[in-house]
């Protein structure tokens, strides 16, 4: 089990993390979400024994793990990380930069395990091929099977998917959860793409400035957001006064809707604008606007410019 407590962390003079504490059993994953800059590399990092913590500790199976005033190679043994860029060795192939940590005193043993990591991450054909002719997305996929090599026992991936075309994202990341799921290592991932998170994630933290403002799994972290900021990781997302909605409703109270809480109906006290259609496969995302203020909505076809409609939030 990983154990961070009380991790705060600065670069040079200003604060990157502030008071971080969670645990992490054998074979979970958490996925940190937070905008950019909000110090999610930055974790990972420290994590892994990037860096000295002067305040804070982590333990794995309770015994404490050291940075690089102790350790004289930078990184855990059992910790795999993933970084934005992805360390691969351009001169050998990719078949070669996934065996690299392999022993080669079983050559049987290897070639077999090699093989089953390129079809786990989908690149048996570019075997024999150099990293420096692959794309940006195939060199990630090759440095994610090169992570996984050795088994390791925590998984630490940065922004893993950013580069890989929506075409194949999706395979790809249900073939690699479920995978660490089966081989129970334990996951980290930092993310701002929502969807890393959602569907995979036993649990969330959302990073804010450094600070871990919620924490908690990811559908109810969807379901009721503690603040706007947490909505917006999801989407689009508006804020609205209750009164505007319930109009017997003096509260001075505002509500968090997602675009697809809200409809248009044939008489309500929210009256708006409609400024934009934009085609999002299964409906339209319309933006549109009341009083200077811009009100996202879902609907199931498009609207004019300038045409008024009411909405109301959805049974
Ligand atoms: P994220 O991954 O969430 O985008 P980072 O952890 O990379 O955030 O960065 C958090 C903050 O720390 C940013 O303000 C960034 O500019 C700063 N930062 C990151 N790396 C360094 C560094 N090596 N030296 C100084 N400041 C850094
Ligand atoms: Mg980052």
């Amino acid at each position: 089990m990983l154990e961070v407590k009380k991790v705060s962390f600065e670069y040079e003079e200003a604060s990157i993390l502030k008071n971080i504490n969670f645990d992490l059993d054998k074979g979970e994953h958490l996925s940190i979400i937070g905008e950019s800059g909000s110090g999610k590399s930055t974790l990972l990092k420290i994590i892994y024994g990037l860096y000295d913590l002067k305040k804070g500790k982590l333990f794995w199976d309770k015994k404490p793990m050291l940075g690089p005033n102790y350790n004289i190679v930078p990184g855990e043994p059992f910790i795999k990380y993933v970084a934005q860029d992805y360390d691969l060795m351009p001169f050998i192939t990719v078949e070669e930069n996934i065996g690299k940590f392999l022993s080669n005193f079983y050559p049987r043993k290897k070639k077999k395990r090699v093989a089953e990591l390129l079809e786990l991450v989908g690149m048996t054909a570019y075997a024999k091929i150099k990293p420096t002719e692959l794309s940006g997305g195939q060199q990630q996929r090759v440095a994610l099977a090169k992570a996984l090599a050795r088994e390791p026992e925590l998984l630490l991936l940065d922004e893993p998917f950013s580069n890989i075309d929506n075409f194949k994202k999706n395979a790809l990341r249900r073939d690699i959860f479920s995978y660490l799921k089966q081989e129970n290592i334990a996951c980290i991932t930092a993310t701002h793409d929502n969807t890393d998170s959602l569907a995979y994630a036993d649990i969330t933290m959302v990073l804010k400035e450094g600070k871990a403002i919620a924490f908690d799994n990811p559908k109810t972290l969807f379901e009721t957001p503690k603040n706007k900021y947490v909505a917006s990781l999801f989407g689009e997302v508006n804020e609205l006064p209750k009164s505007l909605l319930y109009p017997d409703n003096s509260s001075t109270k505002k509500v968090l809707l997602y675009p697809h809480q809200l409809e248009v109906v044939s008489s309500s006290s929210l009256k708006v604008k409609v400024k934009k259609s934009y085609f999002q496969g299964t409906h339209y995302l319309i933006e549109s606007v009341r009083n200077r203020k811009p009100i996202f909505f879902n609907h199931n076809s498009n609207l004019h410019e300038n045409q008024e409609v009411m909405l109301s939030i959805k049974a």
